[in-house]
């Protein structure tokens, strides 16, 4: 399959590893927005999150716990966790990843 982030999880694209266990893979942004920017990604390939199915749902669920393990290993209190679904919302790359961003102050409502 022809997905950047397979590739990455491959070694085939080289990245900054954060984190790798059984299932979940993280490396830094290669474009930053924050001081952290961190992207988190299920190894098994899934589009985005409209495309999950009952099956998907603890895997799903563990970003969220792969993602709070990086952060506190980080030590990161507070930080922001984004998913864009869909071109329209921002997704460009279509393989489920959550967003990590930290390390500065964040407004709310987002641009
Ligand atoms: P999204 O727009 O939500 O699909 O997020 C895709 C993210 O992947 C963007 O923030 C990009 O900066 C990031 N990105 C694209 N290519 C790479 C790469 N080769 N290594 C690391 N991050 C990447
Ligand atoms: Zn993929």
């Amino acid at each position: 399959m022809d997905c950047l982030f397979c590739k990455i999880i491959s070694g085939d694209v080289p990245c900054e590893k954060v984190y790798e266990d059984e299932n979940y893979f993280a490396f830094n942004d290669i474009n930053p927005q924050a001081p952290f920017h961190i992207l988190v990604i299920p190894k098994k390939h899934i589009d985005k999150i409209s495309k999950m199915n009952k099956n998907d749902n603890e895997l799903v669920g563990g970003l969220f716990l792969a993602a709070s393990k990086i952060c506190r290993d980080k030590s990161l209190s507070d930080y922001r966790l984004v998913i864009n679904n869909g071109a329209g919302a921002g997704q460009t790359v279509f393989h489920i990843h959550l967003h990590i961003m930290g390390g500065r102050d964040m407004s709310w409502p987002p641009g």
